[in-house]
């Protein structure tokens, strides 16, 4: 009977010199490094895995567990309630509780007498 397997026992070997491309994980320090010129620099993540010396997947990886990606897309805005009015906002100041203020400003000039609301005068 002829034997299928080689003396490995069909066990994955590399071949006699080849290179060994897995390199080690990525150190505390090297961590670091690669978050600090994502997070202070525009380097390309290519650019980035050659200074620091690891793949450009790792940094692709790293950057988005960090959200830390090359265009730098602006965060979607979260709505949130207005202390004032409960509507639902997304950046203080509200804008209808500016307006009401406004109208009521002009409400107690007008009573007042001080005559800026040109409806008015
Ligand atoms: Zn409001």
């Amino acid at each position: 009977m002829r034997q299928t397997k080689g003396p490995s026992g069909g066990r994955m070997r590399p071949r006699p010199g080849a290179v060994k491309r897995r390199q080690g994980k990525v150190t505390p320090a090297v961590m670091e490094e690669i978050l600090n010129l994502l997070r202070t620099t525009t380097l390309r993540h290519i650019d980035i895995a050659k200074q620091v010396g690891v793949s450009r997947g790792s940094i692709g990886i790293i950057a988005r567990r960090e959200r830390l990606y090359e265009s730098r897309p602006a965060a979607a805005p979260i709505a949130f309630r207005c202390p004032g009015c409960h509507g639902m906002i997304y950046e203080k100041p509200c804008r209808l509780c500016e307006a009401k203020a406004w109208i009521a400003r002009q409400e107690i000039q007008d009573l007042l007498g001080y005559g800026t609301n040109p409806k008015n005068p």
